[in-house]
């Protein structure tokens, strides 16, 4: 994960560079970090992504389209310093008794897309630039998904902050096994209207 982080703070100071290359802006991990929960002056800006996930105990891997990853920005004017806290939910391996929580992978493209996203939504929220809506470019899914969200095993999902946007999820899903479809159903209706 350390490697990962650096990676993340990278990308994204490559990133703030090419908009404010006068500015300071740092992007520091949280695991403390509480979504809605937010300090006064802080803003928040959450995504919903694909990644995927190895059990360290059984090797198995598999992936999520439902990876929540959010960030809280504060930007000081007067000392043109702003700061990103980030924090993203873990999930754990649904065929080991014991599983300790994973946390994500992404492609290196999708940490592109979702940093660009976030560069973005600061130009919006603490600059105020950038009048059109933002449009958000989605992580790319790189491998086709197995069953729906697995709740039990999803550390958003058992600390209450999983209620995400429907997810396009596969027919397959839907159809077999019935007992974890409720979410399912929900985001299908969603997605109908
Ligand atoms: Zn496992
Ligand atoms: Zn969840």
């Amino acid at each position: 994960m350390v490697e990962d982080v650096e990676v993340w703070k990278q990308v994204f100071q490559e990133l703030m560079q090419e908009v404010k290359p006068w500015h300071t802006w740092t992007l520091t991990l949280d695991k403390g970090l509480l979504p809605n929960v937010l300090k006064p002056g802080r803003a928040q800006y959450q995504q919903w992504t694909f990644a995927r996930f190895q059990c360290s105990s059984c090797s198995r891997s598999w992936a999520s389209a439902q990876v929540q990853v959010f960030f809280h920005m504060h930007w000081s004017k007067e000392e043109s310093k702003g700061q990103v806290k980030m924090r993203v939910f873990a999930q754990r391996c649904q065929k080991c008794s014991q599983p300790p929580f994973e946390v994500p992978q992404f492609t290196q493209e999708n940490i592109s897309r979702i940093l660009n996203n976030l560069v973005l939504r600061i130009l919006k929220k603490c600059y105020r630039e950038g009048f059109k809506p933002v449009e958000e470019i989605p992580t790319i899914k790189d491998f086709s998904l197995e069953g729906p969200h697995d709740s039990d095993n999803c550390e958003a999902c058992l600390q209450g902050f999983c209620a995400g946007p429907p997810q396009v999820t596969n027919l397959l899903a839907s159809r077999s096994s019935r007992a974890n479809t409720s979410y399912q159903e929900e985001s299908w209706a969603v997605s109908m209207h």
